[in-house]
C-alpha cells in the first residue's frame, strides 16, 4: 500500500468516527443533592447554594414507577443542566437510581405493568371534604396533611371517588380525582 493510499485511508477512517461519535451522543450527567419544592404544577430542586427547576417526566409515569415526591423531601438525582433547568436522567428511590431518560437523554417510558385503571387526587384541586374517603368502599383514600391521597394498592378501580355512587354522592365535587387508563403490556423504550 503506497502513502496516498494510506493517507487517503486514515482520512476515511477519521471522517467515519467522526459520523460514528454524532450517530451516538452519550451525555455526561451532573449529581445533584437538595430538597424539592413545588411552585404551581412544577419542582424545583434547592440545592442550598441554587435554585433549579426540573424537568422530570409525566405524573402517571412517575405514579408507576413508585417515584411519590413530596414538598421538603431530599432528594438525589443526576442530570443536565440546561438554562437553570435540571433534566432529570436517573432519580434516586429508597436507596436505588431509577432510570427516567436514557443515556442519549430520550425519556423511558413506564416499564411496569398496571393491569387495571388507577386513580391520582390532584392535591391543588382537592378541599379536604373527605366525601372520597368516607364513600370508598375499601378504604382506599385517606387524608393526608388536608388533602386525599389514594393507595393505589388497595383501590380497585370502582371509579366511585370520581362517578358517584349512583345515589347522592355524585364524585369528587371538584374533579380533583383523576383516573388513568390500564396499561396491559409493559413497554421498554
Ligand atoms: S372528594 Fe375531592 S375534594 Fe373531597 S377530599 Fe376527596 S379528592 Fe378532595
Ligand atoms: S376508584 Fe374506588 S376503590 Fe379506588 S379510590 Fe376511588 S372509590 Fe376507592
Amino acid at each position: 500500500m503506497n502513502k496516498k493510499v494510506m493517507y487517503i485511508s486514515f482520512i476515511i477512517l477519521i471522517f467515519l468516527l467522526i459520523i460514528f461519535l454524532n450517530a451516538n451522543p452519550k451525555v455526561e450527567t451532573t449529581n445533584y443533592k437538595g430538597s424539592l419544592k413545588k411552585i404551581g404544577d412544577d419542582w424545583y430542586l434547592n440545592t442550598g447554594d441554587d435554585f433549579f427547576k426540573l424537568n422530570l417526566a409525566p405524573e402517571d409515569f412517575l405514579f408507576q414507577n413508585g417515584i411519590e415526591l413530596k414538598s421538603k423531601a431530599g432528594l438525589n438525582i443526576y442530570g443536565i443542566l440546561e438554562d437553570e433547568e435540571i433534566i432529570v436522567h436517573n432519580i434516586q428511590v429508597k436507596g436505588s437510581f431509577f432510570p427516567i431518560r436514557d443515556e442519549k437523554g430520550n425519556p423511558l417510558r413506564q416499564k411496569k405493568t398496571i393491569e387495571k385503571e388507577y386513580y391520582i387526587v390532584n392535591p391543588k384541586l382537592c378541599i379536604g371534604c373527605r366525601l372520597c374517603e368516607i364513600k370508598c368502599p375499601v378504604q382506599a383514600i385517606k387524608m393526608e396533611n388536608g388533602v386525599a391521597v389514594i393507595d393505589a394498592d388497595l383501590c380497585t378501580a370502582c371509579g366511585i371517588c370520581v362517578n358517584g355512587d349512583g345515589k347522592r354522592f355524585k364524585g369528587c365535587p371538584v374533579g380533583a380525582i383523576k383516573s388513568f387508563g390500564a396499561i396491559e403490556k409493559a413497554d421498554t423504550k
